[in-house]
């Protein structure tokens, strides 16, 4: 049986006053004991969130690392080993901001991946198709191929200590969100790829959906037999939303 778990991506939003706020309001909400919960602050403000959140049942993670793990010189990155340092203990790695904005190739997203790994950091992979892939039907091509790069890379058995996030690009922030049966489809698709290299191995890896979940939608997602929570962005920043999007993956 695979535990939920609910990720909170805050992305590039916050200051010290909001952040300190969102804290309170976290520690405020009444969180599922069987769920695994998890929030993604900016780098900046990790330490703060580490900080403000210890002993509440939230685990911590970076929004991104760089492809060296330990630090060295590398202007403007942080690296895997940093961010376990600071309290992390997961990172994001290949959200579609990131590929598309920074043009982010999957083959750099696969060293990151190893990064993270090596310094004990769990990577939640993310994965997902442009409105014009899925409209052109490529939507499991696409998605298998993201994938790929890294089973290719490192092995089917890295993904026994990380977590793969199917986020389509075209429900991301849009307020359009996947149907249930859409991102389901999806995500079967994932785990027979995971299956055909590793079975047992692909029944137990968590696959997170991503794109507009809210509270109003997120039981009905979260009741599909292979999406086993959600990564949340906006609706993250709202304290007793997350609470509440939280909640409907407990049993
Ligand atoms: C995200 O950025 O990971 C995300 C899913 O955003 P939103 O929930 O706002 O669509």
């Amino acid at each position: 049986m695979r535990r939920p778990l609910v990720a909170g991506n805050w992305k590039m939003h916050g200051t010290r006053a909001s952040v300190a706020e969102l804290i309170e309001g976290v520690r405020r909400q009444v969180l599922p004991g069987d769920v695994d919960v998890a929030v993604f602050p900016a780098c900046l403000h990790v330490a703060q969130v580490v900080e403000g959140l210890a002993g509440a049942s939230v685990m911590v993670g970076g929004q991104d690392c760089a492809v060296e793990p330990l630090q060295g010189a590398l202007t403007g990155e942080v690296a895997a080993s940093q961010l376990q340092d600071a309290g992390c203990v997961m990172v994001l790695l290949g959200h579609s901001e990131r590929r598309q904005v920074l043009a982010e190739s999957d083959q750099v997203v696969a060293r990151k991946f190893a990064a993270a790994q090596a310094c004990g950091l769990v990577p939640v992979l993310c994965v997902g198709e442009t409105l014009e892939q899925r409209q052109a039907g490529e939507t499991l091509a696409v998605v298998g191929r993201q994938l790929a790069a890294v089973i290719d890379a490192h092995g089917v058995a890295a993904f026994s200590a990380a977590v793969v996030a199917y986020e389509p690009v075209w429900a991301i922030g849009s307020g359009l969100t996947a149907s249930p049966e859409q991102a389901q489809e999806v995500h079967a698709a994932i785990r027979a790829q995971l299956a055909a290299a590793d079975a047992e191995l692909a029944r137990g890896v968590r696959i997170l959906y991503g794109g507009s979940v809210k509270a109003a939608n997120a039981a009905e997602l979260f009741g599909m037999p292979d999406i086993d929570g959600g990564l949340v962005g906006g609706a993250s920043l709202n304290a007793d939303e997350f609470g509440a999007i939280c909640r409907a993956a407990g049993s």
